[in-house]
Order: C-alpha cells, then structure tokens, then sequence
C-alpha cells in the first residue's frame, strides 16, 4: 500500500514513511491510494473471529510490506488488549464504551499502535527518536502510556499547568522511564505554538530526531477503525446500526467510515460536535468556514478546523451530496450536553461522559425523525476523567476505574517552565 498526500504535491510513501513523516513534505494528510475490500465471509462470520484476528485482517493491507506477518499480529495484540463492551442503554441506544485501556479514552487504541509500529521502525537504527506533543489533556496521557518503555523513543509532554483535570495530570506525570512532562504556565495553544516553534529551529534539529504523535498520523488514524469491527460483532440487531461518534478532530469517525467502504455495514453515520460547528455548517450550507475553537464541556472536541474532514471528502472523491447519504453532523449546546447527562443517568443509571454525551443527544434526536433505526453512540472517555462536570450535576462521586486508585498515590514529576519558546529550547538544549 503507498500513501498520497491530500495536497498533491509531495511524492507518495510507504507505511512506514508515512508514520516517520506524520504530514507530507507540503503539509498534506497522508491518504491510501486504495480502499481494501474485506472478503465477504469475513463480515459475515465477524461475531465468532477473535478481536486479534480482526485487527490483523482489517490493518493487514495498510501495513504492506513494511511488517512481517509475526511483527503485525504481535502489534495488534498488544494494541487491544483490553475491552471494548457495547452496552446497552435503552432499547434504542447502546454504547459501545472506548474507556477501558489504560488511559480511560479511545485515543488509547491509536497510540498503543503508532508507538509499536514506531518502535519497529526504529529497532536497527542506533539514533534515538523524540516525540514532542503538546496535550489539552487525553492526548498527552494515551501518548506517554502508549510510548512508555518503548526502546529507541522517549516522549516529551508539553502540558498547559492547571488546566487538565487531577487524574489527566497523574497519567501525565507518573510515568518515568522514557517519558517526561513538561508543565507549561500558559495555555494549550502556547504548548501547541512551541511544539510547532520546535520542529522548524535548526538547533533542536541538530539535537534531536524529532517526531510528533500528531492525530494525523496514519499510524494513528487507522487502526480506529478496528472498534467500529467490535461493535458489529456485538450488535444483535437484523439491521445494521446507526453510529454516532463524539468528534472533534473528525479522525475517529473517519476510521469508522473507511470500516464501513471495506464492508462492515452500517445504516448512517453521525458526526456529533458541541458548538465548534463547521463541519454542521458545512453540510447545511456547503461552505468549509474554520474558525477559532470555543471552549466548551466536552473539551477534547473544541476543534474549529478539523484536519481529517478532508480525508472524508476523499473517501467520497470530493462530493459532498455522495457524503450526505451516509453521513450527516449536528451541534449540541453545554445546555443540552448537561441536560442529557441528567435524564439519562435520572432515567437508565447509565452515566455518559460530556463527549458521549454530546452523542447520545444527537443520535436521539436523528431517533426522533427515524424512530425505526437503532443505533450505538461511541462512549471516548471514562466520565471519572471529568470529575467537576459530573459531580457538580449528579449529587455523586465517581468511583474510580481500577487502576486509577493505584494513580493516586503516585507522586506528580514534571518540569515546570514558562510559556516562552526559549525555555523549552535552553531546557531541551542543556540537559
Ligand atoms: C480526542 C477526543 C475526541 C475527538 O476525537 P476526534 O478523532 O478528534 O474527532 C472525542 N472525545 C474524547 C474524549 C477525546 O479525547
């Protein structure tokens, strides 16, 4: 399999340059030059194939021959290693819950992949590999659990002080090993500035391999779509599903669409924003308007220009009323996130986070004008890891995942600097 940039302008690529590179050379996201077709036996004896067998068929192509059989069976193991129940919520909803890897969120899936493949890649080569990422909170904590331990790469974390919930921040800080924390005094779109600052400084350049963990990144991206697999093998319903997913960066539902073109089935797809509304914009009017992000509730979707819409456009080859007949979007106030949080937990005892939530809401509604169709929400992230939303709602305490007690008597190690680009650089420079 190669990879193309979106841009057009740069030369195509293997896998593995593709997961080395992250973007292309003209700053284009990297797309596969085919859509693999599964065998139709596969989709339907999807319930009784192990979830490690799936992952190995679905990434099987993507990888080509830059992974031996072994190497990715042996990687896909290790990525899903966890649960990924679909439970129910009502008779028209399931949630099919992200949250049950090490970090309490997808983003999990991705990381634990990228970080092998990396590791892979980097096995014979004696020049060490630094990845500089800078997290808003989920990000930051999948990347440092994802990477930790792998030979060859070490992680620098860049996190905004503050500004991350208590146990974002112990994931971020406990790590060790290969993995340190930078706790910046400012904010996200500071650490986000000097991670980029970083990449361009000839010094650094010469100091360091420098690699980022971006979202982007193919090695990241597809292997989200082997959930989507899992939720089908639990889906005890004649007709297939309607999916709705949490999105911000729009990488998620991606991957699930890309599932769906290689022939898992699936009815409809939801894109469910809070108010950073351009995608909804875009599929009312037609006009791809990115704007400045709006902090809201469901803070790891506060996304103004979300970089992997364009590779749905190319799933579609570019035409939006292709798009509309298997995916619509819908925007959903904090007012309605906090009110559906309420009534579903006052009404099932299921307790979503602020991002499911936002899901739940939408798919409802789609409910509301299609009551025949049933469908599933895609739950991102343990509501524990939201404690001041939930707890200031619903008069109650979170209990605490297993292994998350363990966290909290871990000690918090971070190096502690100004928001400037200088002083992650002297920092970076002198150890
Ligand atoms: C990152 C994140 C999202 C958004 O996912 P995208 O792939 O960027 O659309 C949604 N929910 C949670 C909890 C996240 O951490």
């Amino acid at each position: 399999m190669q990879y193309y940039s979106l841009q057009h302008q740069a030369p195509n690529v293997s896998f593995k340059e593709a997961v080395l590179k992250g973007q292309a050379p003209d700053k284009g996201l990297y797309f596969p030059t085919e859509l693999p077709k599964l065998p139709a036996d596969f989709i339907k004896n999807l319930a009784t194939i192990s979830k490690e067998e799936v992952g190995y068929t679905v990434m099987r192509p993507y990888v080509g021959e830059d992974m031996t059989d072994q190497e990715l069976k042996r990687i896909v193991a290790e990525t899903v290693n966890f649960d990924f129940p679909l439970v129910k919520i009502n008779d028209q909803i399931a949630s099919l819950e992200l949250f049950h890897g090490p970090t309490y969120a997808f983003k999990d899936v991705g990381a634990r992949f990228m970080s092998r493949c990396l590791g892979h890649f980097h096995k014979n080569e004696n020049k060490k590999t630094t990845i500089l990422v800078a997290t808003s909170g989920d990000t930051g904590g999948a990347v440092a659990n994802g990477f930790l331990g792998v030979e060859g790469v070490e992680v620098i974390i860049l996190y905004p002080s503050g500004k991350v919930s208590p146990i974002q921040e112990l994931q971020l800080t406990t790590c060790g090993k290969n993995i340190t924390a930078l706790e910046i005094e400012g904010s996200f779109d500071d650490c986000q500035a000097i991670v980029k600052q970083a990449f361009m400084d000839q010094d650094l350049k010469e100091a360091y391999q420098l690699t980022s963990a971006n979202s982007i990144n193919v090695g990241r991206w597809l292997p989200q779509q082997l959930y989507y697999f899992y939720g089908l093998q639990q889906w005890q319903q004649q007709q297939p599903p309607v999916i709705c997913v949490p999105s911000g960066n729009f990488g998620n539902i991606c991957a699930g669409i890309l599932a769906h073109i290689s022939g898992l089935p699936v009815q409809h797809f939801i894109a469910a924003c809070n108010v950073n509304d351009t995608v909804p914009v875009f599929m009312q009017t037609g006009n791809y308007q990115p704007k400045a992000s709006t902090p809201t509730i469901s803070n790891a979707m506060d996304v103004g220009n979300p970089s992997n819409f364009g590779r749905i456009l190319e799933i579609f080859g570019g035409e939006a009323e292709k798009l509309k007949t298997r995916f619509s979007s819908v925007s959903i106030t904090d007012d309605q996130t906090k009110a559906t949080i309420k009534e579903v937990y006052g009404g099932t005892g299921y307790l979503l986070d602020p991002h499911g939530a936002v899901a739940y809401r939408a798919l409802a509604d789609y409910q509301q004008q299609n009551p025949s169709q049933k469908g599933f929400i895609l739950e991102t992230a343990h509501p524990v890891k939201f404690p001041d939303v939930i707890e200031s709602l619903l008069d109650i305490q979170i209990p605490l995942p297993e292994g998350a007690t363990a966290l909290n008597s871990q000690d918090k190690v971070s190096v502690k600097l100004a928001a400037d680009f200088d002083s992650v650089k002297n920092w970076l420079l002198g150890r």
